[in-house]
């Protein structure tokens, strides 16, 4: 008899996956089905949402892949109580145009937006440029609907703004990778939308002077919607397509926005315009729309700029402390230096996330061993400065056994304590997250997609 091929299944990571079946259900009862059905017979299951995560969270190693696609109704959208509740296969877009139409807003914009969809947002408890002052997706979450093993669907929270009765389960599911629980359905919190956002952008000659303006703003009591910024490498890989121009001799750009009433908006984005400005080589404002979307548009496809630049990278998203982003960003550029690599960093300034980013041409297997050489150090460095491996992608296959890096060995043992509590036999994603052993390193391609993030 023959046997039947196993489909080969990746992400947007490009790492090599397998699965003995893709299974696409309609309804969370039907989710739960499968669940049954597999731990019954010692099946892996490995769910799957957009697939545009950036960990290799969704590429699977055997058994079945369960792809969350057509659960894709919006059950309620109650405006006039600024809620939601939507299925896991929802799109991020979606959310936020249905709360757009309405005069409200869902904060969390990580990018592939039309793409990732409200489980993997949770599963993975995204973020986006606009977490400084919202908070990532977690901070929108008021319930979930998830099917949990051996097969059984369960609601923890709901419609409720608050619940302090029992331990968080809601908040152990979320960002647990699909290794803990399958979500199913989400209700979210949504607010009014603000009626104005402007942004601010300023040129610093180099990192600590782009620094020392970034802790300004915050020690300023500015309540910023968004700070980003680009070092010099980064800067000088989309500069070609910045409209209003880059001015000579800048090395690092800040990106900040007000956001609130007209009139607040405008207040904080003259607050941040002199925040930003001192020891400035250049600050402008765009307070049109076109150059508003067309500066948003340009950050969004800086990933892109950067992999064009040699065709492929190895990038990686730390964070650490705020007031030591200076020495993460010069240290990345470092460890470029050390391993030979053009290195250079971009990301999410307020919250003190860093997309380190090593360029390398995709065929050269020697280049790619030297970058993730310098993943490796990167990761300690970030750890030294009181940082974690990872601020918003999650560990997925590329980072499993870096855990251990910063859990101390009681907290690691409560990690698989709680995994052995939710899934007993480990057939939910196996071989992510907590997983100890080999490095995934060997298998790792370089990303010719990596994401704004
Ligand atoms: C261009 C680009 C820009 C990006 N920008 C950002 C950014 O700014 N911030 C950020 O945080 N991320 C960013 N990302 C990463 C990615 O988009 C987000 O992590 C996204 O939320 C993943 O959603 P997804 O539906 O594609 O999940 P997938 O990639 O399909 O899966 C991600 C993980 O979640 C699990 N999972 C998926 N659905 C479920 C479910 N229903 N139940 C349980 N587990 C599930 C998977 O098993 C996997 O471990 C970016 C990616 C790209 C390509």
């Amino acid at each position: 008899m023959l046997e039947p091929e196993p489909y080969l299944v990746t992400d947007l990571t490009q790492l090599p996956g397998r699965a003995e079946a893709v299974v696409l259900p309609s309804s969370a009862d039907e989710v739960a089905q499968v669940v049954a059905w597999c731990y019954e017979r010692d099946v892996p299951i490995t769910p799957r949402g957009g697939a545009t995560g950036l960990a290799g969270g969704a590429v699977a190693d055997g058994g079945i892949v369960l792809g969350l696609e057509r659960l894709n109704r919006v059950r309620s959208f109650d405006p006039l109580l600024w809620r939601l509740h939507a299925e896991a296969g929802v799109t991020t877009a979606t959310v936020q145009r249905t709360a757009r139409e309405s005069g409200l807003f869902f904060p969390p914009d990580p990018g592939a937006a039309e793409l990732s969809q409200l489980g993997g947002n949770v599963a993975t408890n995204a973020a986006g440029p606009h977490a400084f002052k919202y908070g990532a997706t977690g901070a929108w979450v008021t319930g979930l609907e998830a099917v949990l093993p051996p097969g059984d669907l369960v609601t923890v929270g709901g419609a409720i703004r608050k619940d302090v009765a029992g331990y968080d389960l809601k908040s152990l599911l979320i960002g647990s990778e699909g290794t803990l629980g399958i979500v199913t359905a989400v209700w979210l919190r949504l607010i009014p939308a603000p009626e104005v956002t402007l942004p601010v952008v300023a040129f610093h000659r180099d990192t600590p002077a782009g620094c020392d303006a970034i802790l300004r703003v915050l020690g300023s009591g500015i309540t910023a919607a968004a700070v980003e910024y680009l070092d010099l490498e980064a800067l000088a890989s989309g500069a070609a397509a910045y409209e209003a121009g880059v001015p000579a001799g800048a090395g690092f750009m800040v990106i900040a926005e007000a956001d609130g009433s007209a009139e607040e908006a405008e207040r904080i984005r003259a607050e941040l315009a002199e925040a930003l400005s001192e020891g400035a080589l250049a600050v402008h404002s765009p307070r049109d729309r076109v150059g508003l979307e067309a500066l948003w548009r340009w950050r969004g496809g800086l990933a892109f700029a950067v992999i064009a630049r040699r065709g492929g990278v190895v990038s990686e998203d730390v964070v650490v402390p705020l007031d030591r982003l200076a020495e993460a960003i010069e240290g990345t550029v470092e460890l470029g230096r050390r391993h030979d690599l053009v290195a250079l960093s971009f990301g999410h300034a307020g919250d003190g996330n860093l997309h380190s980013t090593f360029l390398i041409e995709p065929d050269d297997a020697e280049e790619l061993g030297r970058a993730l050489a310098a993943c490796e150090d990167l990761f300690e460095l970030a750890v030294s400065l009181g940082g974690s491996v990872s601020g918003e992608h999650g560990l997925g296959l590329l980072k499993r056994g870096q855990l251990a890096r910063q859990w101390q060995p009681r907290a690691l043992e409560l990690h698989a304590a709680v995994k052995a509590a939710f899934d007993p036999k480990n057939l939910l994603n196996p071989g992510k997250k907590l997983a100890v052993g080999p490095s995934f390193a060997g298998a790792r391609r370089s990303s010719s997609s990596a994401g704004r993030a």
